[in-house]
């Protein structure tokens, strides 16, 4: 299996109910490593770029109103099949759909608030991670 590189955020919601920790855990309990790892609190110009194919859609404004509503922390991760692997315990999109133990089910309250963000491609990943961090922020792990 190839190792991969993917891109995380802990969303407003999650990191305002102190759910950082407990998310982490579930990224290291599913064999991610973080290698780069910050808080921000973006700006509305850093939240309309980040989501910019969805900017046609009915809750494009919601979404930057909530992404821009208080700090969020962003990650890289990397593992084995990591695009996918994180997307299995991020849940659905919906936390009403998310299956049972998945970080969605267990720290989101609604499809608009939930919780936590991951790319859903290899190729997506590469711009999200590069949208955040700078080669030199990442710390491929040596040992
Ligand atoms: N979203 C929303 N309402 C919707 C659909 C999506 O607020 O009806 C938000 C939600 O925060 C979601 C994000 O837009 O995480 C991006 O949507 P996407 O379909 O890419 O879902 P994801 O990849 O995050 O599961």
């Amino acid at each position: 299996m190839a190792i991969e590189r993917t891109f995380s955020i802990i969303k407003p919601d999650a990191v305002a109910k102190n759910n950082i920790g407990a998310i982490y855990n579930r990224f290291e309990t599913a064999g991610l490593k973080i290698i780069a790892s910050k808080m921000v609190h973006l700006s509305q110009e850093q939240a309309e770029g980040f989501y910019a194919e969805h900017s046609e859609r009915p809750f494009f404004g919601a979404l930057v109103a909530f992404m821009t509503s208080g700090p969020i922390m962003v990650q890289t991760l990397e593992g084995e099949n990591a695009v996918l692997a994180h997307r299995e315990i991020l849940g659905a999109t919906n936390p009403a759909d998310a299956a049972p133990g998945t970080i969605r089910a267990d720290f989101a309250e609604s499809i608009d608030e939930n919780a936590a963000h991951g790319s859903d491609s290899v190729a997506s990943a590469e711009r999200e991670v590069a949208y955040f961090f700078s080669a030199e922020e990442l710390c491929p792990r040596t040992r």
